[in-house]
């Protein structure tokens, strides 16, 4: 380490400012201070962290001008590996966003929220408690012996992993699609215990630990001590010791959701992507990355092998890697079969086969899984004389009724207010239309329920807030705001599950949560209602997700038993719930490049959406306008095959007007710098004060 100037990018989060910026480095920080290492260095009037992206002996800055940083970092260790460095830069640039709020992601937990001054004074350090991660239902540690179908994937695995970097012709990647139960978890730990063997280290990642507390039960139950776990309900001193104990090599596997893609694991040799189509890896703040895509990154560097799993994989996905595939599961039973039925007829409700299906389900003592992709009571309220329409006062959009919370919530702002008794107009006849799964529930309860011996539970983002899932359940609630994913209680989910799996027969009832990962032997029945919903969302993605839904629910059901799946629908003949209801995921695939690539959507193209959002809506068209013209005049698209489209007009969101540009690019690289240089012209133009922009590339 040497070099008596730092190159230090501080951690501010403002657009404007572009660093990094030149510190002289005191002779007894120059010895420890290497690319990395994290500063507290004078800023402005501020002290604040920043981290040494480079070193060099001279700078541009008069000698006179340098300052000099304050101290170094005390958190432990002080220093992030250079390659999360390079990683925070490329992220910066791949998402339009800086330098600063991509180091953000990578720092270790809750430095960035630190008050910088308060780092100085060291602190003692305390023994913290590992976390419990209770394993459900773990399988024993022996490993199984392989299917031939997960031997076969596994060879070609661990040939990958054990060529050497200058042999290899590309970066080792592959799409491991394998049919719900086919045992894809199984060949995610054996890859693991092969880079484990070489003295390298492993990320896998899961959409959600709440919901799918199996899998990290199962990498505990195999690696122990190695294993460590990185997820938002850990404590904050929890979070630090896990990220430590990476950081030193003590643990050289690393399970989490999308954040853990930064793990500082430092000879990484594998990293998988579990239930690779979830729109959970996707990241809604800036920077808007996709751990999908970081993960790849972070492969390629380290020339790591990339694994990503599915049984209903992207067409992305498809198209870009070799496939392994494992077309059979693993106890050797066929996938149940799926009934469509056409509810043209009816207008809301249970089908008599669905009421049917479930009753014998009831007289069976077995259980039932029903899907309703729609939370709350009614989906929104009238006046039945004036036609007024509840809706929420900062969006545009109806207001849901949640009948125990007493409550009309707004499901974007979390704007709540009370359930009306009348109407301005003086009336008291009020409808509820539609019914989420709150009604639901409530409806099988009466219809079905038989207490302990039949209990109707209840999973969706409400139920885990409150505690009001359960059968007995009702009291109390609240409402999700619109960040609940965030919210989601691992202990609340783990209890609901195991509610469900311990009672000897029942139904659960949910959003799409009650689709992902859960290994139930005993259930016979899948519901999936309304499954136009997500069809009928103005999305590109619109059909993958429904697709992936259906086919997520059938796989949940008649593990170790008979079984079948109903889908409720209004278009029977859409070709998602075709190829669903006959688990043709081949098909679907094929199908849905050849449409993406007529319309030229992604993977033929990249999407960069651009949203302008103020106050008044004439500021906003302004903003986006002026991007537009700027994108126009500056970067000649058609040059780079992008064309622009909008300004269009979104709905109103917490009170602020939105406006939204579309590009589709051929060229992604100089699109997004295009992008860049157009918002960044735009945002620091006169005129615009009040506008915020949002860049997101590759939005979901
Ligand atoms: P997937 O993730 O593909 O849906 P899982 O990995 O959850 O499937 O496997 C389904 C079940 O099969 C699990 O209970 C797992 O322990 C079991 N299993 C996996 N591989 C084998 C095997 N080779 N022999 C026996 N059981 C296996
Ligand atoms: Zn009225
Ligand atoms: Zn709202």
């Amino acid at each position: 380490m040497s070099g008596a100037i730092a190159q230090v990018e501080p951690l501010t989060s403002a657009r404007a400012l572009r660093g990094p910026f030149d510190y002289r480095l005191p002779d007894d920080l120059r010895a420890e201070v290497g690319v990395g290492s994290m500063l507290v260095v004078p800023f402005g009037r501020r002290e604040v962290l920043g981290v040494v992206v480079g070193l060099s002996e001279h700078s541009e800055v008069a000698e006179e001008k340098l300052l000099a940083p304050l101290h170094a970092f005390d958190g432990c260790p002080p220093t992030l590996p250079i390659e999360l460095v390079a990683l925070a830069e490329w992220i910066a640039d791949e998402y339009c966003s800086t330098f600063a709020r991509a180091l953000r992601l990578v720092l270790p937990p809750g430095a960035s929220t630190a008050r910088a001054t308060r780092l100085g004074a060291p602190r003692r350090r305390r023994s913290v408690a590992r976390p419990q991660h209770l394993p459900v239902g773990a399988a024993a540690a022996a490993p199984p012996p392989l299917t031939d179908d997960q031997r076969s994937a596994l060879e070609e695995l661990c040939a990958l992993l054990c060529e050497p970097r200058e042999a290899a012709s590309e970066p080792p990647r592959r799409l491991l699609h394998g049919i719900t139960g086919s045992g894809k978890t199984e060949v995610y730990l054996r890859a693991a215990a092969c880079v484990l063997e070489q003295g390298r280290g492993a990320i896998v990642l899961v959409p959600e630990i709440a919901l799918t507390p199996q899998i990290v039960g199962r990498f505990i139950a195999r690696f122990g001590e190695t294993v460590a776990v990185l997820h938002s309900r850990l404590t904050p001193a929890q979070r630090r010791e896990e990220w430590r104990r990476l950081r030193s090599g003590q643990a050289r596997v690393c399970v989490g959701p999308r954040s853990a893609v930064f793990a500082p694991i430092e000879r990484l040799g594998l990293i998988v992507v579990d239930e690779e189509h979830d729109s959970s890896y996707k990241h809604e703040g800036d920077p808007r990355y996709d751990a999908r895509d970081v993960a790849a990154w972070r492969a390629e560097q380290q020339h790591a092998l990339l694994l990503l799993g599915s049984a209903t994989p992207r067409p992305e996905s498809r198209r870009a890697l070799t496939r392994l595939h494992l077309p059979n599961r693993v106890d050797g039973r066929r996938l149940p079969p799926v009934r469509v039925l056409d509810m043209c007829d009816q207008v809301d409700g249970l089908h008599p086969e669905t009421v049917q299906a479930l009753a014998d389900v009831r007289r069976a003592r077995a259980k039932a899984i029903v899907l309703l992709n729609r939370r709350g009571w009614s989906n929104f309220l009238s006046c039945r004389s004036c036609g007024t329409v509840w809706g929420c006062p900062l969006c545009d959009v109806a207001l849901v009724l949640h009948r125990a919370a007493d409550l009309l919530a707004c499901h974007h702002c979390g704007h709540r207010e009370r359930i009306p008794a009348r109407c301005r107009c003086g009336s008291t006849a009020l409808a509820r239309h539609g019914a989420g799964t709150e009604r639901l529930q409530h409806e099988l309860t009466a219809a079905l329920g038989d207490g302990e011996r039949f209990p109707i539970f209840r999973l969706d983002a409400d139920t885990l807030l409150t505690g009001a899932g359960g059968p007995a359940g009702g009291a109390g609630a609240k409402v999700a705001g619109e960040d609940r994913r965030q919210r989601v209680s691992s202990d609340r989910v783990g209890e609901l599950l195991r509610g469900f799996q311990e009672a000897p027969a029942g139904v659960l009832i949910g959003t799409q949560m009650v689709a992902k990962g859960h290994d139930f032997p005993d259930v016979r029945l899948g519901v999936v209602l309304d499954a136009d919903a997500t069809l009928r969302f103005p999305d590109f993605r619109a059909e993958e997700r429904t697709f992936a839904l259906i086919a997520q629910l059938a796989g949940r059901v008649g593990r170790g038993g008979e079984g079948h799946v109903l889908v409720q629908t209004i278009a029977p003949q859409a070709r998602a719930i075709v190829h669903a209801a006959q688990h043709d995921s081949e098909g679907f695939l094929e199908g849905e490049l050849q449409r993406r690539e007529a319309l030229n959507y992604p993977p033929f193209a990249h999407l960069i959406r651009i949203i302008c959002s103020a106050v008044d809506a004439p500021r906003a068209h302004v903003a986006a306008s002026a991007i537009r013209d700027h994108l126009g005049a500056a970067s000649a698209p058609s040059a780079m095959g992008a064309t622009v489209l909008g300004p269009a007009t979104l709905f109103r969101l917490r009170g602020r007007e939105r406006r939204m540009l579309l590009v589709k690019a051929e060229d992604r690289r100089a699109a997004v710098a295009a992008v860049g240089a157009a918002v960044q012209h735009v945002a620091c133009a006169r005129g615009h004060a009040g506008v915020s922009f949002s860049v997101d590339v590759d939005p979901q």
